[in-house]
């Protein structure tokens, strides 16, 4: 008689339904979500948002030709030190049906868009994320 070996408890294999078998739902979602992302960089209300809230750089630095103004603080930050902001967030998508809202949010006008700094940024996003939890 042959013993057969107890299998190991596994977890049950995530199933790979998308991408010809590579990729997990989630995994597939993730890749659509930043896809959409990345086009949102090139959205035009983002660059007018940025614009209205920059003026021309005074200060030591010689090579910063402006600032903008976080819309939080109040103070004024260089470009890369900023973020423009979702004042409605994009929220999740982690299935066909978050998809149309999504792209709703994302692709919004410069009326639900904000420039915050690093900071003030980091702090609405954390509180965004307690307040689904
Ligand atoms: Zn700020």
């Amino acid at each position: 008689m042959t013993i057969k070996k107890k299998r190991a408890s596994r977890k049950p294999r995530v199933a790979r339904p998308r991408n010809a078998g590579t990729m997990t739902e989630s995994a597939f979602w993730s890749f659509i979500r930043s896809a959409l992302r990345q086009k949102s960089r090139f959205w035009k209300p983002i660059l007018q948002c940025k614009l209205a809230a920059r003026r021309p750089y005074k200060g030591p630095n010689k090579r910063q030709k402006y600032e903008y103004l976080c819309n939080e603080c109040g103070k004024w930050y260089q470009e890369k030190k900023i973020n423009v902001d979702h004042i409605c967030p994009a929220g999740s998508l982690n299935c066909a049906q978050d998809l149309p809202g999504f792209v709703e949010r994302l692709f919004c006008e410069v009326d639900n868009l904000q420039v915050l700094c690093e900071k003030c940024h980091d702090v609405k996003t954390k509180s965004e994320k307690n307040g689904k939890g």
